[in-house]
């Protein structure tokens, strides 16, 4: 781990006040997300090599075939999933790099993150550690089950993308809980759904259009 945690050049304050500035213009109004994506170090989420492009609006390799996600749409799954409250417990599926398990563990009391690759969560870990971001707990497993024993949870996000939403995910939301999970429409076009859990079923809404990895069922050592 770099020790620079402030960053310099490419890496600077400066490139993440542009980068805010270009949520800001994208429709990012939620305040609260925009100063914790103003002050969370993108770049130790990445590869070395290219942390010149750590505040760029783009999603990253970070290895294993997978990618860190665009700060739009952490920035868009975040205030979309908050809505303006502070949950108390916050189920993460797929941790990938842990920028966004970061956000999230500074806007909730409790996150709770599941990764399917190991060697990715142990990186996360580390990282989240060096932040000193200690309201997290990971597991390593197949997200599709969630983590029942942690549950019902305020909020879920998920980071990878079915082709329908597993029941379980579903049953272990609370009344009141609020799910951003992308939806496979096609191979590579998927919908990112808004689920809210209310006192007679379950609602659901199409934010937008986005591309994500694919969910993939079992865990990798
Ligand atoms: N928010 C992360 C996104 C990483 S990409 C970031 O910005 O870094 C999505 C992650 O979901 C990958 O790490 C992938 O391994 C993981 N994933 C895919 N299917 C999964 C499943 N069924 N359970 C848990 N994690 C899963």
């Amino acid at each position: 781990m770099r020790p620079d945690i402030n960053g310099i050049g490419m890496t600077s304050q400066r490139a993440r006040d542009r980068l805010v500035r270009r949520l800001e213009e994208q429709g990012i109004a939620d305040r609260r997300v925009l100063e914790i994506i103003r002050s969370t170090p993108r770049h130790l989420f990445i590869d070395e090599a290219l942390s010149h492009r750590a505040y760029e609006d783009t999603a990253l390799p970070i290895g294993h075939n997978q990618t860190i996600s665009q700060p739009y749409i952490v920035a868009l799954m975040t205030q979309a999933v908050l809505a303006g409250g502070k949950p108390k417990k916050v189920l993460e599926i797929g941790t990938g790099s842990g920028y966004q398990t970061a956000i999230l563990a500074q806007m909730c009391e409790e996150v709770y993150s599941v990764e399917r690759i190991r060697p990715l969560q142990d990186l996360a870990k580390q990282r989240l550690r060096v932040l000193k971001l200690n309201n997290v707990q990971f597991k390593h497993s197949d997200g599709g089950f969630g983590w029942p024993e942690k549950g019902p949870f305020d909020a879920i996000l998920c980071a990878a993308a079915p082709a329908i939403i597993p029941q379980e995910l579903l049953e272990q939301m609370a009344v009141g809980a609020r799910m951003v999970i992308p939806v496979a429409v096609r191979d590579d076009v998927q919908d990112l759904v808004l689920v809210l859990r209310t006192e007679s079923g379950w609602q659901q809404q199409v934010l937008e259009k986005v591309r994500f990895v694919p969910f993939l069922r079992g865990s990798v050592s």
